[in-house]
């Protein structure tokens, strides 16, 4: 006899294992099928995010952001420390430790709210259905009222650069480093080539990374990455734009990387080599042929604005469908997901996504930027503030970087922020409440901050906008557009 379930969620990333406590608590019978086996060889709930992606991330670079710290920045201080020595083990396995917590407290969360864990790999059969193959090869059918697929993602793979685990990594492979390479390589200047990159470049490698494309960051507004990228420059990161790797060849120890520019082919030596080109949808061997669930065309899962699929009563979110490829999006479509199963009615605002990259200062935004509102013909305001003269950061000696706010020309609604500085991703946290309450910039301007904060910046930007700012000389307000 087959196990009945309300709710059956594949997969227990931030977007799977928030359906299925979500689902829990609106009173749904719901299981969690994970097939994730981590390197102890225990299986883990938790997903990319907490196992391999986020918060082993963030750890390291706060181990690493500690160590410059320490190394450059106690002088001004009056601090003086013998030269800091980098024990990498040890900062590996504090990493390893807050994985490890974190994935059992999905565990303990799972039990509190009643939620079923299954281990095995699961497969949406035709009628919604899931069959669930457990390590020993033995299978089972639970019925499912609805699924939720939430399989992930993993790294893309580029022929060029075929993975050995050890000179030739993807991410997962950079979070396990057993020292400091002298010379890395990444391939790929995106979020997490330089949140990676920044981990070991702190640490004291020489770090090169090597971008295809011709523009910095071009997803992010066009102000802010000129200014991200001379801060990381200033770091000593060397971004190399324009030049795509044709080759990457393992010889006695070291990688040989060759590479094409526009006018040269070229080829430089590391001691590692990240391959950081990005991330795709996990769809193998998920999809019985008759499942109905169909695949739009870049391979992702087709849902529309709910998260349906084609298959009545079968949902997916996450990084398995289209949108940003980030931790909070999929949780939010996961609770939009389990509210509509138990029939309350509910949506996501895609407008009001936060995104973030944990390079020391940080990079966050939300909202559009200046280019796509110029190529949408939109009339808008700018007000932007420089930490410098904000007094907080110059107290705490994070004056690199500015707050750019943009409000829609005739309504003064906000329509973005682009932050860089310290901080900037609890700072632009700010800008999303007030967005998703429709705020204009002058409710941001006429909200009382306290004193001194690094928040007294997202307040004068707003204030800037219609050139009212207190602490910098106004330029003229205009409105812009092309
Ligand atoms: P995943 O987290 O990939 O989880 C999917 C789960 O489904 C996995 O556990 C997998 O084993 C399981 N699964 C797949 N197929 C099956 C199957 N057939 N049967 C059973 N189980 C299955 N995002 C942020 O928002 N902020 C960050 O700071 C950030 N940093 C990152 C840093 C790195 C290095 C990386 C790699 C990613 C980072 N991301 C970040 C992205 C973030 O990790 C992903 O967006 C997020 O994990 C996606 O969540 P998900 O639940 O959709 O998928
Ligand atoms: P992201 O999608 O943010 O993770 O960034 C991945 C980056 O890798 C993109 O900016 C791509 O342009 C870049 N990329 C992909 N293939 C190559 C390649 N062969 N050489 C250099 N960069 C690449």
């Amino acid at each position: 006899m087959s196990e009945k379930f309300d709710v059956v969620v594949i997969g227990s990333g931030p977007a799977g294992y928030v359906a299925a406590i979500k689902a829990a608590q609106l009173g749904l019978s719901t299981a969690c099928v994970e097939k994730w086996v981590n390197t102890k060889g225990q299986m883990t709930f938790g997903g990319t995010c907490l196992n391999v992606g986020c918060i082993p991330s963030k750890a390291l670079l706060d181990s690493s952001y500690k160590y410059v710290e320490a190394r450059d920045h106690l002088a001004v201080h009056g601090i003086s420390v013998n030269a800091p020595v980098m024990d990498v083990p040890a900062m590996i396995a504090r990493k390893d430790k807050i994985v490890g917590q974190l994935t059992d407290g999905i565990a303990g969360l799972f039990k509190h709210n009643g939620v079923t864990s299954i281990f095995g790999t699961g497969r949406v059969l035709a009628g919604g259905n899931v069959e669930v193959t457990d390590s020993e090869g033995n299978t089972q059918v639970l019925e499912a009222g609805n699924v939720i697929i939430a399989a992930g993602s993993v790294p893309v793979e580029i022929p060029p650069a075929p993975l050995d685990g050890n000179h030739i990594v993807d991410s997962t492979g950079a979070l396990a480093f057993d020292h400091v390479p002298q010379k890395l390589g990444v391939i790929g200047a995106g979020v997490i080539g330089l949140e990676l990159g920044s981990v070991w470049s702190g640490l004291g490698a020489e770090v090169v990374l090597l971008e295809a494309l011709d523009e910095f960051l071009p997803m992010v507004d066009a102000q802010i990455s000129k200014e991200v990228g001379k801060i990381l420059k200033k770091q000593g990161l060397d971004i190399r734009l324009g030049t795509r790797v044709t080759k990457a060849e393992v010889k006695d120890g070291k990688v040989t990387v060759s590479y094409s520019t526009i006018d040269s082919e070229e080829s430089i030596e590391f001691d590692k080599l990240i391959v950081a080109v990005g991330r795709r949808p996990l769809t193998e061997s998920l999809l019985a042929d008759d499942s109905g669930v169909t695949l739009d065309e870049r391979g992702f899962i087709y849902v529309n604005d709910f998260c349906e699929t084609e298959a009545p009563h079968v949902y997916a979110i996450g990084d398995v469908v289209r949108g940003p490829m980030l931790a909070h999006k999929g949780s939010e479509e996961g609770v939009m997901v389990a509210e509509r199963i138990a029939g309350n009615p509910a949506q996501m605002n895609y407008d009001c996504i936060p995104s973030v990259i944990y390079t020391h200062p940080e990079v966050a935004s939300v909202g559009k930027t200046e280019q796509e509102l110029k190529a949408d013909g939109i009339d808008y305001n700018t007000g932007v503030f420089p930490f410098v003269a904000c007094g907080r950061a110059v107290a705490a000696n994070a004056t690199e970087g500015m707050v750019k706010l943009i409000a829609e020309a005739q309504t003064d609604r906000i329509l973005g922020c682009h932050i860089v500085g310290s901080n900037a991703a609890d700072l632009v946290q700010q800008v999303v409440i007030a967005m998703e309450f429709g705020s204009s910039a002058e409710d941001l301007a006429l909200t009382v901050f306290g004193h001194p904060t690094l928040s007294e910046a997202v307040h004068e930007a707003a204030l800037a906008v219609q050139g009212h700012a207190i602490h910098i000389a106004n330029r003229k307000p205009r409105n812009k557009r092309k």
